[in-house]
């Protein structure tokens, strides 16, 4: 079975750039030995919250300030993502987070871009507005948005830290996604509440990012069924961040039951020490899913996917 998990084609949804930088790489750029790039960028398997668990990405940032260093990062994902067996993935980050040394948002764009080139994993961008910034700021980066989609951009998403920053403050930026067709996922329901998962899909979102707090609302169940929306899960960092307390009470197995579509993801591939493959093996040893369970996941994942209908059969056939 564990060979089988780790042979089988995967889709990733939900997966930040800068949560995961190739450990032996951060150590060759920074030139810091290993047990120390551990240290600033691994968080701890248990934190106290989801705000602890973010200060391990002010170091991988840190290095993510030069095209040459983006294009190494990017590049390095693409052979972790294929040594996961992934085909298609969705990496999302957000490029505000890279101008401090004065690289502007179209060459951090295709540095990226550059390094992500590969015959064998099939990706597309996520660019993230951060609950952090100001609305103009936000605004930059719909715009950018904007000018790379479907030239490797696909969508945007709204991360950081939900409780500081109620998502009530960002209905006209996801307005003005929405008038752009521009498509977007929203991490909500990850520290907040149901409420917040609502809100998101009314502003139009396809996806959600967690969203696992809706396991007992069975109202904002039934509005994800009717409407179609995807949960990205993220189990693991679940349990890091603490929303959920062990790793067996992930609502996932809740959600699968229940006909809402959900697809597996890391998160963060370093800040959460996980591939995808690990992902899976401590899903089927706490919830005995089979390999058609994991299966039927990926199908999710590829109809949710923002891709066109035609790249969606094609991954579709490579799945069978
Ligand atoms: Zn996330």
């Amino acid at each position: 079975m564990i060979e089988d998990i780790k042979n089988m084609p995967k889709i990733e949804l939900h997966l930040h750039l800068d949560g995961s930088v190739n450990l032996d790489l951060a150590s060759k750029l920074s030139n810091l030995p290993l047990e120390t790039i551990k240290e600033k960028m691994v968080a701890k398997d248990k934190c106290q919250n989801l705000t602890e668990y973010l200060t391990k990405f002010d170091f991988p940032i840190s290095l993510m300030q030069t095209k040459e260093n983006l294009i190494k990062i990017a590049k390095t994902l693409i052979q972790d993502l294929e040594n996961d067996n992934v085909i298609y993935a969705e990496i999302r980050f957000a490029p505000m987070q890279h101008i401090n040394k004065g690289l502007s948002l179209d060459e951090i764009i295709l540095a990226i871009l550059e390094g992500l080139k590969s015959e064998e994993v099939k990706t597309n961008l996520i660019l993230c507005l951060m609950r952090n910034h100001d609305y103009e700021t936000n605004l930059n980066v719909i715009n950018l948005a904007e000018k790379y989609l479907n030239k490797g951009v696909c969508a945007i998403d709204l991360a950081g830290d939900e409780i500081k920053y109620d998502i009530n403050n960002f209905q006209k930026l996801f307005k003005t996604a929405k008038e752009k067709h521009i498509p977007f996922t929203i991490h909500a329901g990850e520290t907040s509440s149901s409420t917040a998962v609502i809100t998101a899909i009314n502003y139009g979102a396809k996806r959600i990012g967690h969203g696992i707090k809706v396991v007992n609302d069975k109202q904002a169940k039934e509005l994800i069924r009717q409407k179609d929306i995807l949960l990205e899960v993220c189990p693991t960092s679940n349990v890091q961040t603490n929303v959920i307390d062990t790793y067996s009470h992930h609502p996932i197995l809740n959600f699968y039951k229940k006909n809402i579509p959900v697809s597996i993801n890391t998160d963060n591939r370093t800040v959460s020490n996980i591939t995808l493959t690990e992902e899976y093996i401590k899903l089927y040893k706490n919830f005995n899913f089979t390999l058609n369970d994991f299966k039927q996941m990926n199908i999710m994942a590829i109809n949710h996917a923002f891709i066109t209908k035609e790249e969606k059969e094609d991954l579709l056939k490579k799945i069978q």
